[in-house]
């Protein structure tokens, strides 16, 4: 393929996706597609030896992968979150893709580098942040885009875990002065296994680690999340090597939906510090996964401050709302926070993958990440910023480019309308289910987020009807559907439907028995 033949086929695409948009609602595809696993591999011809002529590729496009999507944007997708999507942030990936550069220090591509610094600072402002998580602000505040909030916790639980290794080791009269007495003997005998280690570094071949990363310290730490934090917290605590304990979580009188409370978090310090236990860290959740509660960040911040604990903030799905100033009540207490992540690629009509974290000090972040070799350097490197000291990978795309089209093409305003959009249709969902004796509604609606309390009869049927798709949850042993609004595409009437046909198969599956 030459570039004349890509000017082709690449305008021919674009038409395809417009297409794809345009008849989303009007077409004949559903929510989820109708394959079994398997389906592809019946189609799939044998790796090609010479080359496939674009007619022929685009010909295969309806049969062999579309037909077997599922349509996240079509208007009665109700499952998971929503990934939401725009004609600027496409046109972002494609000159991402279209440049390919990888900017993984300011040399290898200034302008990827920078723009994501700026429009991060953007983000601070338009999300009423704290100043301080600027990378133009005097301090060691910074932000970076991650590929996912997965990614950022799993960085989060690294960066803490350095940072109370290294406060035990430098400063142990830190930990000593928060600490009961029995911790004070953890650590003695933690720092006299890290000078055995120490010397047997000296006839080791092995690198010695840098000794902020000593796995000697960090066996008695212990992380906490509330019960309904995402399964991702697990996945980043099991994979480095760090006890989670989930705390169960309470019925928030606010919100109406489930958080941790203070009290439970010190219940919780108090009760492991006494069992020599090293509390180091909370991965507290604005937006719960299951029913959207909210881990009162000005309740639980002090209490992390005051005992020396990183207070990391998954704000995933909830983070986007806060472009509106009547959700800022979601970040109080935001001043506390040491690291918080939102992924824009959920509510910020930016498609995947776009994951903004900030860190109020990344300076000892850039410290713990550091491997440095010549290959790498550059001699900008005193002044300039090298995103990867503060991520998992080297490698990194141009993910910025979407918040900066996507901002300047849509506007604030609309963003902000899109948000106030899904907040209402969950309104009206919420309206119909407690006008109907037949439902309850398991939590208040809270955002995008609605949930009605059902069986998994019901949540099996609905999806294999197939004309709405949505997905359950379990709350303290309560099993619910869960419906999210989604779609940028859903209207009033796609509610109004979504209810209709629960109601229907409900009549049908459940009352019929
Ligand atoms: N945290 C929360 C609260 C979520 O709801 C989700 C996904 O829906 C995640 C984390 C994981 O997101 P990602 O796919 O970006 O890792």
């Amino acid at each position: 393929m030459d570039s004349q033949d890509f000017r082709q086929a690449g305008k021919r695409m674009v038409d395809y996706v417009a297409d794809y948009w345009d008849e989303l609602r009007t077409g004949q595809r559903r929510p989820l597609p109708p394959v079994k696993p398997g389906y592809l591999d019946e189609l799939m011809p044998e790796a090609p030896t010479k080359p496939d002529g674009w007619d022929r590729i685009f010909q295969d496009l309806e049969p062999m992968i579309m037909n077997g999507n599922t349509n996240w944007h079509h208007p009665h997708f109700f499952a998971y979150f929503p990934t939401a999507c725009s004609y600027p942030a496409i046109a972002a990936d494609i000159l991402s893709g279209g440049i390919s550069a990888v900017g993984f220090t300011w040399k290898s591509c200034p302008s990827m580098t920078e723009l994501e610094m700026s429009t991060l600072d953007w983000l601070v402002d338009l999300l009423n942040l704290p100043q301080h998580f600027k990378n133009a602000a005097e301090g060691p505040g910074c932000g970076i885009i991650q590929s996912t909030a997965s990614d950022a916790t799993l960085i989060a639980i690294f960066a803490a875990r350095a940072t109370a290794v290294e406060k035990i080791k430098v400063f142990p009269s830190f930990f000593e002065r928060v600490a009961s007495s029995k911790v004070g003997e953890t650590i003695k005998t933690l720092l006299s296994k890290v000078r055995q280690n120490t010397v047997e570094e000296e006839t080791n071949e092995c690198a010695a680690l840098p000794y902020y990363h000593d796995p000697t310290v960090f066996e008695k730490f212990v992380a906490y999340c509330s019960d309904q934090a995402h399964s991702s917290v697990e996945k980043g605590a099991m994979l480095s090597g760090i006890r989670l304990r989930k705390l169960t979580s309470s019925l928030d009188e606010q919100l109406g939906n489930y958080a941790l409370t203070k009290e439970t978090l010190e219940k919780a310090i108090k009760e492991d510090r006494a069992k020599g236990l090293i509390p180091f860290m909370l991965i507290a959740t604005v937006g719960t996964t299951s029913t959207c509660g909210v881990d009162h960040l000005e309740e639980i911040g002090p209490v992390c401050n005051k005992e020396g604990i990183w207070l990391h903030v998954d704000a995933a799905y909830a983070g986007s709302f806060l472009i509106c100033p009547e959700f800022h009540y979601l970040a109080k207490g935001m001043e506390f926070v040491d690291s918080y992540n939102f992924n824009a690629h959920k509510c910020l009509m930016m498609n995947f993958d776009c994951s903004p974290m900030w860190f109020k000090n990344g300076a000892h972040i850039v410290k713990y990440f550091n491997v440095d070799p010549l290959y790498l350097k550059h001699e900008h490197q005193a002044t300039a910023s090298d995103y990867r000291h503060l991520q998992v990978a080297l490698g990194r795309r141009f993910r910025s480019l979407k918040i900066w089209f996507v901002l300047r093409s849509l506007g604030v305003a609309r963003l902000q309308e899109y948000l106030r959009g899904l907040d209402k249709l969950a309104g009206v969902f919420a309206e119909l289910i407690q006008k109907d004796e037949d439902f309850e509604l398991f939590v208040p609606k809270h955002l995008g987020l609605k949930n009605n309390e059902e069986n998994e009869k019901l949540c099996n049927a609905l999806n294999d009807d197939g004309r709405i798709h949505l997905v359950p949850s379990k709350v303290h042993g309560s099993y619910f559907l869960r419906l999210a609004i989604c779609s940028q595409f859903t209207k009033e009437e796609d509610i109004h439907f979504a209810y209709k046909v629960i109601k229907e198969i409900k009549e049908k599956e459940i009352d019929s028995l």
